[in-house]
């Protein structure tokens, strides 16, 4: 077991470290206040090709593994949340599903464009009546011909101003279950398909959500990147986005307890520096521990991705563990600041805000905990009353 990073993970984590600190963290503020996608950074994340990183090589891409994607994104998610959230679309998202398991056209057509920068995919699974239980999804798809035909809604769906394209989960079938769950690629611009006005959210506000809608929506049938009745491919790559979603939870996290410690060792009350208060000492040893912890977990699930895809128990691990260190240490990085630690000017407010987020997105915590139980005791447990009980 070796807890050191090699040479070329701490290079490629440093080149998003001077990133995040000198172009991302001085304008995190601004995203956030006026609610606009961080377009400029966004690009030059781009330029400097970090959207690219885990494209293989042989399509264009900087071809490095899930520890390296979760080392950057860390980073980036210090600087400002925002922009990093863009980035593990890019770098770990449904992206992911497509070097797994597309067709070798399919890799061919569209991993160039993504290791440009030019394709950014985003995620639809949620709709406004199936969330945890994503499988009882209304949405439905038919193919007809050389096209797939999509009629349905998804909602709570991120970065909707800064992707081209969404994997969109939607059923083949009236079957109750995962059976006929298939993934779509829909671009954006599309007819049929519409993308409803930003919902105005408590975090990561410059992320633009929306609901989706497609009604009689067409794509080719090439865009059925995963076919129905392999749900189980859409989860695997799933998980190494649980481990994304952890990464965002431990750069926020990190910030936050970087800034207090900074403000605990000048900020004086009673004559002296808040730091030299054994009570506070104490608050900061555990956030450590707890960031550490989660940041273990984390790495953990990456290193032992088996083809570079995590298990569901060590995701879960990771992100469970990883969102509720967020929420925690954020919420006592602010204390930290008093009165300050209140007003929309001090960056550990905006930090809280947007720690919230991780718990909820890409499967909340509890879900975590059923899925983390499931494997404890081999068995899936049915959340669904006994006599409506059907496979997932
Ligand atoms: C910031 C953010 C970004 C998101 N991005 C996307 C995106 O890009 N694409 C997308 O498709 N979706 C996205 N989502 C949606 C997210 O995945 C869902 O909100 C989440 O899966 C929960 O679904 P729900 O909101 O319908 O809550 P519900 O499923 O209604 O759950 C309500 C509460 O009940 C709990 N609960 C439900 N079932 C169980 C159970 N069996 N056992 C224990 N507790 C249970 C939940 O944990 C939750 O606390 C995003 C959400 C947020 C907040």
């Amino acid at each position: 077991m070796d807890f050191q990073l090699t040479a070329e993970q701490q290079a490629v984590r440093d080149r998003a470290r001077t990133f995040a600190q000198n172009e991302l963290a001085p304008r995190a503020a601004e995203w956030d206040e006026h609610e606009r996608f961080p377009e400029p950074m966004v690009r030059r994340a781009a330029e400097l090709g970090f959207l690219g990183l885990t494209i293989p090589k042989e399509y264009g891409g900087g071809g490095i593994g899930p520890v390296e994607a979760i080392l950057v994104i860390e980073e980036l998610a210090k600087g400002c949340a925002n922009t990093a959230e863009i980035v593990f679309d890019g770098l770990i998202g449904p992206i992911q599903v497509i070097t797994h398991f597309g067709s070798q056209t399919m890799r061919q057509k569209l991993l160039p464009k993504a290791a440009r920068g030019e394709l950014l995919m985003g995620i639809a699974i949620t709709e406004p009546h199936a969330g945890s239980g994503a499988t009882d999804m209304y949405s439905r798809a038919r193919i007809e011909g050389d096209e797939v035909v999509i009629e349905g809604h998804k909602a709570y769906v991120e970065d909707t101003a800064s992707m081209s394209s969404f994997l969109t989960y939607v059923k083949f079938g009236d079957e109750p279950g995962a059976k006929n769950i298939g993934g779509v690629i829909v671009d954006k611009g599309t007819p049929g398909f519409e993308i409803g006005p930003p919902r105005k959210k408590m975090g990561l506000r410059g992320c633009i959500q929306a609901d989706l809608f497609f009604r009689g929506c067409r794509v080719p049938r090439e865009n059925l990147v995963v076919e129905p009745g392999q749900f189980s491919k859409l989860m695997a790559a799933f998980n190494l986005e649980r481990c994304g979603n952890a990464a965002m939870a431990l750069g926020i996290a990190g910030a936050a307890l970087e800034n207090a410690i900074e403000y605990a060792k000048t900020r004086t009350q009673f004559g002296r520096p808040l730091c030299e208060f054994q009570g506070l000492q104490w608050k900061f040893a555990r956030m450590a521990m707890q960031l550490d912890a989660a940041r273990l977990l984390t790495y953990r699930a990456v290193s032992n991705a088996a083809g570079g895809l995590p298990s569901m128990l060590e995701a879960s691990m990771a992100k469970a563990y990883a969102n509720e260190m967020a929420i925690a240490v954020t919420n006592d990085a602010m204390q930290t600041f008093g009165g300050f630690g209140y007003l929309r000017e001090c960056p550990a407010e905006r930090m809280v805000r947007d720690a919230r987020a991780w718990a909820l997105a890409g499967g909340t915590v509890e879900i975590q905990l059923n899925n983390i139980a499931s494997e404890l005791f081999g068995r899936r447990f049915s959340q669904r009353p006994p006599q409506a009980a059907v496979a997932g």
